[in-house]
């Protein structure tokens, strides 16, 4: 507890944190993209080689999931513009937000609707890739993945395991496509899993465990059931460089739809991605690929429930994935169960330390706020955990610390040229019965 005294003596942001007040920090770690990079194991190189399997695996992916035929088996999504929602927060946040604002529907993601389909799916892919050329079913990388749609694949794999912890949508990513190749699949549920998430993996023949501890133990159990087991294998959301890897694509590809979109990137003309934060992996992974693509003209933030602001505590105190949320005396229950993670992740916080412009914390209040706003304005449900992303903007400019960013790093006057976007992180997959409730317990906190 002094330790926590002492930390919040050095930085009284964390004062704020713990007294669970939302804000906004920008990040004095940050380092130029090329500077940065050359800090980490990755570059470029590595996310062509993710997307490179990605493709691979489109001929499978095409045929084992129908409705990626339109997009031939690759698993992307559109941008969309939310004028109305824009001028409606506006007016509200009395704030006059000139830019565009854009929201990026991962909740529309084919096969498990949420922003975990990249990394998920990318790392089960890659075992399965590794199994098959290991074990001689796949002579090289040259040949016609369709195969692995084959029956002599599906038995193949079915001697295999593999394992995830998980607030529940992780669960599904991998769940999903890992009893399509024919896997066994063992899902470690935490207490703020849903039911229906649970139902779902279950009807999909998936062996579901219920944990009634946080999201950090039931990983901690899932992993010592696997590995005890050989021939399992386990995602471990806490330190896998895979699942970095296969987020990292989506902020990558961003440069190729900005450009279908006409939209123009560069010292004029700045982009800000806003990026609702679990354990840290997507929006880690998601910022790594941007700013691969963008470099210093791309500004990434984080968002976290003020319940439960892990990367937040862990890059603040720079303590990473020494300190979790408990530590502050926060943790209780958020509406958005997909962030409910006390602790970050120590692979992708101290990788992105130097990378993320920084981040800020949302009351349970603004989750509900923003998504029946955005339910009304737009007609686009999405999950809680997918909406902090657009209150971003408006922190940027609002707060004390939000304005120094843009002053420092010289962006006051391009604004009215500016590009925002929240990343909306899942929703579609939301049973009707379950929006019913979120909007419900929502509609009187309309932003
Ligand atoms: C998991 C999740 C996030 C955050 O991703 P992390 O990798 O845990 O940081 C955001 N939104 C939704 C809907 C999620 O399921």
């Amino acid at each position: 507890m002094n330790e926590i005294k002492d930390l919040i003596q050095i930085n009284p942001l964390l004062g704020a944190v713990q007294r669970s007040e939302e804000i906004f920090w920008s990040n004095p770690m940050y380092l130029p993209t090329e500077e940065a990079t050359k800090a980490t194991p990755y570059s470029t190189t590595d996310i062509e080689d993710a997307e490179a399997r990605l493709q691979r695996f489109a001929a499978f992916i095409r045929v084992a999931f129908p409705e990626t035929e339109a997009t031939d088996g690759i698993i992307e999504s559109p941008l969309s513009e939310i004028s109305e929602m824009k001028s409606h927060l506006n007016a509200s946040l009395e704030t006059d937000l000139s830019g565009r604002l854009l929201l990026k529907r991962d909740d529309l993601l084919p096969i498990s609707g949420t922003i975990k389909a990249r990394g998920a799916i990318y790392e089960v892919l890659k075992h399965a890739e590794e199994l098959a050329l290991e074990k001689g079913m796949l002579e090289s990388i040259e040949e016609d993945y369709a195969v692995f749609a084959s029956e002599a694949f599906t038995e193949f794999f079915s001697q295999f395991h593999i394992a995830v912890g998980t607030t529940g949508n992780l669960g599904i990513s991998v769940g999903m496509m890992a009893r399509k190749l024919g896997f066994n699949v063992t899902v470690h549920m935490s207490v703020e899993a849903k039911q229906w998430k649970k139902e779902y993996l279950r009807d999909k023949g998936v062996e579901v465990i219920e944990h009634d501890t946080d999201f950090s133990k039931a990983v901690e159990n899932g992993r010592a059931e696997s590995d005890a087991n050989p021939s399992s294998y386990f995602v471990d959301d806490e330190h896998s460089a895979e699942l970095f890897l296969g987020y990292t694509v989506g902020g990558f590809r961003m440069k190729k739809q900005l450009e279908e979109e006409g939209i123009t990137v560069d010292k004029d003309h700045p982009l800000f991605v806003y990026l609702p934060c679990g354990i840290g992996g997507s929006p880690g992974g998601i910022t790594f690929g941007l700013k691969q693509a963008f470099g210093e003209h791309v500004h990434c933030f984080f968002a976290e429930p003020t319940k439960m602001p892990s990367m937040l505590v862990g890059l603040l105190s720079e303590k990473y994935d020494g300190i979790s949320v408990f530590d502050f005396e926060l943790g209780g229950l958020t509406i958005a169960d997909g962030l409910a993670v006390p602790r970050t992740s120590g692979l992708v916080a101290k990788l992105m330390r130097t990378f993320f412009s920084g981040g800020y914390s949302v009351q349970d209040e603004v989750f509900k706020g923003l998504l029946s706003s955005l339910y009304d304005k737009e007609s686009v449900f999405l999950e809680p955990a997918a909406v902090a992303g657009m209150v971003g903007p408006y922190r940027l400019l609002n707060t004390l610390n939000g304005k120094s960013y843009l002053e420092a790093a010289g962006l006051k006057d391009k604004m009215h040229q500016a590009t925002h976007i929240a990343w909306a992180t899942g929703g579609s997959m939301v049973p009707e019965k379950d929006r019913e409730v979120f909007l419900e317990e929502s509609s009187l906190h309309a932003l």
